[in-house]
């Protein structure tokens, strides 16, 4: 079959791709040699050499239903020929309301307000400045400063890198939001290697939010802001206890818990939310991703009632919170979301991660004892495989083990010395079978 790309692919595949500079990419690395995707269906998608790749982390855990859904195609493409926009200041079109009403029957008992973005990071701004202004309308003012965690990832935004805890994403841009501050990681590999699900030991590690109610005073702390798996860091799965412990101190001292759930939202952990698998419930969620399974790019913030009725004061004619996008609720990702959430009921998908957890817990963790494997970590559908680094080099064993599975046919994703997985949740056993034997020969080849 004749390329698709071929008009733009030129020479050694690499003129005509010089103008696009890559978000996250190792740009000059992927030009020699470029990886492109032309086509996706189900678990797979096809490369513009023709071939078949497995997705193992469905796209950038995005795609939990899987690739090019029939209800989700129908819907964008209904959506398109119907109204390509409509503004949502002062104005709005009835699938934002049947969204947020369905979202909002799914997000945990008492979040039931939905507010729209286009994207993670902008639901982490805007969980943020939710939270600022919630204690300021309440004529507490003086709480201004965000706590997050080190190792958090909470998208590329200002406010998401302050509160974040990637040094890599923060050492080239000076100047973060001020007064934030951060409590520790959890990631305790000494006590905890290996663990299938939720680790033993650390749930005093939420004790290190204590300490900086102490060192600042509550009355100056607005929100604490964790993801409850990091992902982007690793597949870092809370200690039994721990979430609980942090409710309870963000209780005691009147700091509302924001929980960023772009990646444990929508049936990543066996249950719409982590919240809902963890038991704990946060005043805020944070959500994209598989909120629209990645179709079209959308976000949304979940709050608890009185968080929305702090606001709700005043002339009535006048804005409450002043804040919004151009494209929030957009009618395209409304409809994509809507088609989203369909093919999620029809198919039970919300839950699928936790009746197929055990068997991918087992073949995740049958990589232990292969070359240079230091732990595995898992809950649900995602899972981390530590590597030790080579000496000099950190990330490159895992990225040449990236680039080894992509040839072999799966498409897995790695960050820091650290191979991610987070499968559509329509996968099948065989497909979890190819993944780990896959990831298990790439790991051997570059032992
Ligand atoms: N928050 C978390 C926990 C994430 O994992 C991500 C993306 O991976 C984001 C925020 C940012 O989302 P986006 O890339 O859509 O802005």
């Amino acid at each position: 079959a004749a390329n698709p790309l071929a008009q733009f692919v030129q020479g050694p595949r690499g003129a005509a791709l010089d103008a696009y500079w890559m978000p996250f990419t190792a740009n000059r690395q992927f030009k020699k040699n470029p990886r492109l995707f032309v086509k996706a269906q189900g678990m797979h998608y096809w490369t513009d050499e023709g071939r078949q790749v497995l997705d193992a982390v469905a796209g950038l855990w995005c795609v939990n239903a899987g690739h090019n859904r029939p209800k989700i195609v129908q819907a964008i493409q209904q959506q398109a020929a119907e109204m390509d926009y409509a503004p949502p200041f002062q104005m709005a079109h009835p699938k934002a309301f049947e969204l947020a009403d369905k979202v909002a029957k799914l997000t945990p008992a008492g979040l039931n307000k939905v507010f729209f973005t286009n994207s993670g990071s902008e639901s982490v701004e805007t969980a943020l400045k939710m939270a600022l202004a919630y204690h300021k309308v309440r004529g507490e003012g003086t709480r201004t400063r965000l706590i997050g965690r080190e190792r958090g990832y909470h998208g590329v935004n200002f406010g998401g890198i302050s509160v974040g805890g990637m040094v890599a994403n923060r050492k080239q841009f000076g100047a973060m939001v001020s007064g934030v501050d951060h409590i520790v990681h959890t990631h305790d590999p000494k006590r905890n290697a290996f663990s299938m699900g939720q680790p033993e030991h650390g749930a005093e590690l939420a004790d290190d939010l204590e300490r900086l109610v102490a060192l600042h005073d509550a009355s100056t702390i607005a929100a604490v802001i964790v993801e409850p798996v990091a992902g982007s860091t690793g597949v870092l799965v809370p200690p039994k206890g721990y979430l609980n412990r942090l409710r309870e101190i963000c209780d005691k001292h009147g700091i509302l818990l924001i929980f960023d759930e772009v990646i444990t939202g929508w049936g990543r952990t066996g249950n719409p939310f982590g919240a809902q698998t963890f038991g704990v419930t946060p005043d805020i969620i944070v959500m994209a991703k598989g909120l629209s399974n990645g179709a079209v790019p959308m976000g949304g913030v979940a709050v608890k009632q009185h968080i929305h009725d702090a606001f709700m004061n005043g002339p009535e004619h006048l804005i409450e919170f002043f804040h919004g996008y151009t494209y929030s609720s957009h009618p395209l990702a409304c409809a994509a979301a809507l088609g989203t959430l369909e093919t999620y009921a029809d198919e039970g998908l919300l839950t699928r991660a936790g009746e197929l957890s055990a068997y991918f817990a087992q073949a995740v963790h049958g990589l232990r004892g292969e070359p240079n494997v230091i732990d595995i970590r898992n809950i649900g559908l995602v899972a981390g495989i530590e590597l030790s680094p080579i000496a000099g080099s950190p990330a490159k064993r895992a990225f040449d083990i990236f680039l080894d599975c992509y040839e072999k046919g799966v498409l897995i994703r790695t960050t820091g010395d650290t191979l991610a997985l987070s499968p559509p949740l329509i996968i099948e056993r065989s497909h979890i079978d190819q993944i780990i034997d896959t990831v298990r020969g790439a790991i051997r080849r570059h032992a």
